[in-house]
């Protein structure tokens, strides 16, 4: 049996029961499908088949989460951080327990290749251990004395929160917002992207088995305008944490107005990964091939910008044009394939139409540019060439298996290049020069560069996007910005010298 018989055959069983269950809301510890008894059909990328329905939620169901995670929210945050701790770590087990699973889902529902997937359970399960290892410190403060006070700090979880997160790697990311936020003490009302709702409800069945008290992390499923709006709007909810497109973002702040909510960010990018002429040129064209096709291109961190020095352009991008042709498209469960179907009909129509604007602005296609033919959702990786910066494909992100190779001269060009794009997100680069280096460090407009490397991510390290990328960061310490208000006490220590009115 060959390796994708034996993974279809492991996920069969799994099919079957969501096919059978639906994929209902979970509020207050209990499974249940929308009130208004309305249902929406999600479909596997790879043939379009039908995997399960999926309940579709509106103001009357997020209404019900929000006021389950606003009652369990006290006893919550006045859990031990020992005990919080225990059970984060307990999810964390019930996650690698279930990560062939896990792994299977996510790659069933949102065409994402095991090669990749097969590692995203295991770094959900480690956002829970990290986080779990913080949260008997997420309240610790300082303290700062003066002349007549000692002034302490101390944080406090901000309440309920609302969680929204896209379908390109959800689970990965589900666990990422939604552990410190528990860490911190708060409750969580999640909204998964309607397009791969079904590893969001795994996890909540992992969390629940593990101990989490009920109504403390609560699921709504549904569409951005229904659920995930009325979400952004709901005045118990104090906190917004979101991944997702910058015009959705915009459109959140917006909603989130009124009931001033404070908002986290992660967004999109156009990133540039910059090669010199003085690089390592093979380790550098291979981090450009990963970077720009791994995750189908479906991924906020991609390059999909190469800056190539003109001196070496030609040979750069012919072995870049090879490489891309070699690129194994396959189904999802194959563990051969390095690229897979992508999440939906509108989105490939979306790649496409990128590749029409490439060519009516006068971009060469040297590689790719098809879409396959079929039920499933393809697009053959493909490289654009004689890019200008001021092209479409060289400013708009694309989020599919494309890449917009641009030449420079110099390092301002270069330089001027890179931060010419509303995005700051990420930046690659590939030199031997330890000086240029630094100093395009310090002049690059993107919240994480990454020098002679791939996106190797560090949980304690700020990850975030500058611009139109996002507003704030996750990692480390910094998760607990979002999660928890900074509080500062003042103590007498000595005759406060009150001036004396009205004597
Ligand atoms: P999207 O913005 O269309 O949807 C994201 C989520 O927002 C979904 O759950 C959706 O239902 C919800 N939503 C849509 N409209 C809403 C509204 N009006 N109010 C509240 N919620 C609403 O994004 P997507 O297409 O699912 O994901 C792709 C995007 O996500 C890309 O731009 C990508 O770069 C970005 N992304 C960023 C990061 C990061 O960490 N910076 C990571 C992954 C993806």
């Amino acid at each position: 049996m060959s390796d994708l018989d034996h993974n279809l055959r492991i996920l069969r069983p799994f099919l079957d029961r969501i096919a059978q269950s639906g994929i209902q809301n979970h509020i207050g510890g209990a499974p249940q499908p929308a009130a208004s008894g309305a249902w929406f059909d999600t479909r596997a990328p790879f043939d379009d088949s039908v995997i399960a329905r999926v309940a579709r939620s509106d103001s009357t169901d997020i209404d019900r989460a929000a006021q389950v995670a606003k009652t369990a929210f006290p006893a919550w945050r006045d859990t031990p951080a020992t005990e919080r701790k225990r059970i984060l770590h307990a999810i964390a087990d019930g996650i690698e327990a279930r990560a062939e699973e896990i792994a299977l889902c996510e790659c069933w529902d949102t065409g994402q290749a095991l090669r990749y997937m097969s590692k995203a359970a295991l770094r959900g399960a480690e956002n829970f251990r990290f986080f779990a290892d913080r949260a008997e410190s997420a309240r610790d403060g300082q303290t700062l004395p003066s002349p007549r006070l000692m002034n302490i700090t101390t944080r406090v979880p901000i309440g309920p929160v609302g969680i929204i997160t896209p379908w390109n790697t959800p689970f990965m990311l589900s666990t990422w917002k939604i552990a410190p936020a528990l860490a911190a003490g708060c409750t969580v009302v999640h909204k998964p992207a309607e397009l791969s709702p079904w590893t969001a409800r795994i996890l909540i069945e992992i969390a629940e088995a593990a101990g989490l008290p009920p109504g403390v992390w609560n699921l709504v499923n549904g569409y951005g305008a229904e659920a995930g709006r009325a979400l952004t709007e709901h005045p118990d909810i104090r906190a917004i944490a979101f991944v997702g497109e910058g015009q959705t973002g915009a459109a959140i702040m917006a909603q989130g107005a009124p009931t001033l909510k404070r908002l986290h960010f992660e967004l999109g990018g156009k990133n540039p990964i910059i090669v010199f002429d003085d690089a390592d040129l093979d380790t550098a064209l291979d981090a450009v091939m990963f970077m720009a096709f791994s995750l189908n291109g479906e991924r906020c961190t991609a390059a999909s910008r190469l800056l190539v020095q003109e001196s070496i352009a030609d040979a750069f991008e012919a072995a870049l044009v090879k490489r891309t042709q070699a690129l194994k498209v396959g189904h999802p469960l194959d563990p051969q394939t390095e690229v897979g179907p992508l999440i939906s009909a509108a989105h490939q129509a979306k790649v496409m139409q990128s590749v029409e604007i490439a060519r009516t602005e006068g971009a060469t296609i040297a590689v790719g540019g098809t879409s396959g033919t079929g039920k499933g959702h393809w697009v053959a990786p493909t490289v654009f060439t004689q890019a200008a910066p001021d092209m479409t494909v060289s400013q708009a992100e694309i989020f599919g298996p494309t890449l917009t190779s641009i030449r420079f001269g110099t390092e301002d060009e270069a330089l001027a290049i890179a931060n010419d794009t509303p995005y700051g997100l990420t930046a690659f680069l590939w030199t031997a020069n330890i000086t240029r280096a630094m100093r395009m460090t310090e002049a690059l407009e993107a919240g994480m560069v990454w020098v002679n490397t791939a996106n190797v991510r560090h949980l304690p390290t700020p990850f975030g996007g500058m611009k139109s990328s996002g507003i704030g960061r996750d990692g480390g310490d910094w998760s607990f910005d979002v999660y928890m208000e900074q509080k500062h006490i003042g103590l007498g220590t000595a005759d406060p010298n009150i001036p004396r009115l009205g004597v």
